[in-house]
């Protein structure tokens, strides 16, 4: 629900040409998060199957786990939340 907030937020603040460095950040941040929490979750409920390549979830997986990586990683995501909030600008 918040990342969704935030990625919204984020992109009305763009379409109105303001920056949203911060926002946008926390959305891919958490957005990135949620989905592995919430694919990791699924996995288990599977059991050993899950895990199995004949198993749609186990690709899920594998496909949650790259947002964390592309489109700016994790790090880099919180290196620019920091330093945007650190340094005072909104965003
Ligand atoms: C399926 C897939 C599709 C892709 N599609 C595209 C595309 O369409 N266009 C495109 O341009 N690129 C694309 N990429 C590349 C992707 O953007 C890069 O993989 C991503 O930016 C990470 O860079 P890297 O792999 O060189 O890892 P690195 O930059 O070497 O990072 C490795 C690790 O070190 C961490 N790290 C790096 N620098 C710092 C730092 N300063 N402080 C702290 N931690 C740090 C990273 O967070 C990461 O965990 C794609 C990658 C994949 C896997």
């Amino acid at each position: 629900m918040i990342a969704r907030q935030l990625t919204y937020f984020s992109a009305r603040e763009k379409d109105g040409g303001h920056r949203c460095d911060i926002e946008a950040g926390m959305a891919k941040l958490l957005g990135a998060r949620v989905a592995w929490s919430n694919a990791d979750n699924a996995l288990q409920v599977h059991g050993g199957n899950g895990y199995a390549e004949e198993y749609q979830i186990s690709r899920v997986l594998c496909d949650a786990r790259i947002l964390s990586i592309f489109e700016g990683a994790a790090e880099i995501q919180a290196q620019v939340i920091a330093r945007g909030l650190l340094s005072g600008a909104r965003g």
